[in-house]
C-alpha cells in the first residue's frame, strides 16, 4: 500500500485514540472484533499497529489484541461435530470482564465479511451465535453501562469488500472500501478531529431538542409500516459522544449519525418494514416485515433469511422486543454514499433504526444504577442481543407525541422536520 494510505490509517488511529476512546494516560486498551469471530481479522493488521502506536503515544501502558480468523472459524463448521457448537470458550468471558472491571478501554475493529456462513446449516449458525452472546453476555453489560469508554470502527478486508463492490474488478475492492470507509469517517477533511468537533455539536443540538420535548411515543408512517412505539418516562436521548461511568467523554461508533434513545418494551404495536438487508450471523436477511402487539414480535414474514431471523428472535424472550430507537435523516453521509455496507456500523447511520434485544441503561434516566428488575419495571429490555434494522428511507414520516397528546412533526419524508433551537 502507499504512504497516502500509510498516512491515512495514522489519522484514522488518531482519530479512533483521541475522539472515539479518548484514551486516558495510563489506560489499558484491549482491541477486539466481533466476538463469536474470535477477535479482530489478522486483515485488520496494519491499521491495529497504528492504533497501538497511538495508544501508546496517548499513555497507555500495555495494549492487547484479540485477534480471530475467519478461516479457523469455517474449520469449526467443515469438521467439529455438530452437537458441539453450544461451546465457548472458557476462558475469554473472565477475560474481557476482568478487563473492563480493571478500568480498560475497550476498541472493536470489523472487518469482516458479512456473508461469511451463508453456507452453513442454519441451527449450527444460531447454537454459534447464541452460546457466544450468552457468555459474554456481563462484558456485554458493562459495555451497554459505559462503565468504561469503548469503541467500535471499521477496516476494510477482501470478504467485506467482495462483498460491498461486487461490481469491481477484484483488485480495486479493498482499496474502494478504504476509501469509502475514510470518507465517512471525515479523514479526508483537512483537520478531521476539528470536523468531528464540528459533527459532533450538531448532533448534540438535535438530542438537546428532543429531551426538551419529553414525547411519550413516536408514531412511524411509510411504506409497509405503521408502527406506534412509546418511550418510558426518563428516557434520554443520546447523540455521538457519551460520559463513562468512570468520567471519559468518548465516540462509541465512528461514523456517527444517529440520535437514540430507549423503546418501551411493552408498548410497541403495529407492522415495521425493514428499508435495507440486514446482516446477521452471516448472512443476509432482506425485506422483513414484524408486526407487534405490547411490544412483542408477534408476527414476521421475510424475502430472504426468514430461518435466521425466527433463530434471533428466538433467542431470549427480550429478542422478540425492542431495545433502541434511533433517528437518522436521510440525507446523511452514508445515505448519500449509495453504497449498502451489509454492516451495522454503516448502515445504521444511513437510516432511522430500531433495535430487537436488550437495551442501553445509559438511555434511561438513572438505568446504570437500577436492579435488572427496576430495569424492566421501567421499559427497559434486556436480552443477550442486540441486533439493529433499518427503517428508515426518504418516505418515512416520524410524529413525536407529547405528554397532551398533541403530534409534533419530527421527520417528513426521511428529513428532521422539527424547529430547531
Ligand atoms: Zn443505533
Ligand atoms: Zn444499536
Amino acid at each position: 500500500m502507499t504512504s497516502a494510505h500509510e498516512q491515512r490509517l495514522r489519522t484514522y488511529s488518531e482519530l479512533a485514540v483521541r475522539i472515539g476512546l479518548n484514551l486516558q494516560p495510563g489506560q489499558r486498551l484491549l482491541i477486539i472484533g466481533p466476538i463469536a469471530n474470535g477477535g479482530a481479522s489478522l486483515e485488520a493488521a496494519p491499521l491495529i499497529r497504528q492504533i497501538a502506536a497511538a495508544a501508546y503515544q496517548a499513555g497507555a501502558p500495555l495494549v492487547e489484541t484479540l485477534w480471530g480468523d475467519e478461516a479457523l472459524m469455517l474449520a469449526r463448521f467443515k469438521h467439529a461435530s455438530s452437537d458441539s457448537f453450544s461451546q465457548h470458550s472458557a476462558w475469554l468471558p473472565d477475560a474481557l470482564l476482568t478487563h473492563v472491571e480493571g478500568g480498560g478501554a475497550v476498541l472493536s475493529v470489523y472487518a469482516n465479511d458479512p456473508d461469511l456462513l451463508k453456507n452453513e446449516p442454519v441451527d449450527l449458525v444460531g447454537a454459534l451465535q447464541q452460546a457466544t452472546s450468552r457468555s459474554v453476555m456481563p462484558f456485554r453489560e458493562r459495555i451497554s453501562r459505559n462503565q468504561t469508554n469503548w469503541a467500535v470502527i471499521a477496516a476494510a478486508a477482501a470478504g467485506w469488500a467482495d462483498r460491498v463492490f461486487s461490481e469491481l474488478p477484484p483488485a480495486e475492492r479493498v482499496a474502494r472500501l478504504w476509501d469509502a470507509i475514510a470518507r465517512l469517517c471525515r479523514l479526508d477533511q483537512p483537520d478531521p478531529l476539528a470536523a468531528w468537533e464540528t459533527h459532533l455539536a450538531a448532533l448534540a443540538a438535535r438530542r438537546d431538542y428532543l429531551n426538551r420535548r419529553h414525547y411519550t411515543a413516536l408514531v412511524y408512517r411509510g411504506p409497509g409500516t405503521d408502527l406506534t412505539l412509546g418511550l418510558p418516562p426518563g428516557h434520554r436521548w443520546v447523540s455521538g459522544r457519551s460520559d463513562s461511568q468512570s468520567g471519559i467523554p468518548f465516540t462509541a461508533n465512528l461514523p456517527t449519525e444517529e440520535v437514540f434513545s430507549i423503546a418501551d418494551k411493552d408498548r410497541v404495536d403495529g407492522t415495521v418494514r425493514s428499508t435495507k438487508p440486514l446482516s446477521y450471523a452471516g448472512t443476509l436477511i432482506e425485506n422483513f416485515s414484524l408486526r407487534f402487539a405490547e411490544g412483542r414480535v408477534v408476527e414476521l414474514t421475510a424475502d430472504r433469511g426468514d430461518a435466521v431471523l425466527r433463530q434471533l428472535i428466538a433467542t431470549d424472550p427480550g429478542a422478540a422486543r425492542l431495545g433502541e430507537v434511533a433517528l437518522v435523516p436521510h440525507s446523511s453521509p452514508v445515505s448519500q454514499s449509495g453504497v449498502l455496507f451489509y454492516n451495522t456500523l454503516f448502515d445504521e447511520n444511513a437510516a432511522s433504526h430500531v433495535a430487537l434485544g436488550s437495551a442501553y441503561r445509559f438511555t434511561l434516566a438513572g438505568g446504570e444504577a437500577m436492579t435488572d428488575e427496576e430495569f424492566a419495571q421501567a421499559g427497559g429490555n434486556r436480552s443477550a442481543t442486540h441486533v439493529d434494522f433499518m427503517i428508515g428511507s426518504a418516505d418515512l414520516d416520524v410524529d413525536g407525541v407529547l405528554p397532551d397528546g398533541t403530534i409534533d412533526p419530527v421527520m417528513r419524508r426521511g428529513e428532521w422536520a422539527m424547529a430547531d433551537g
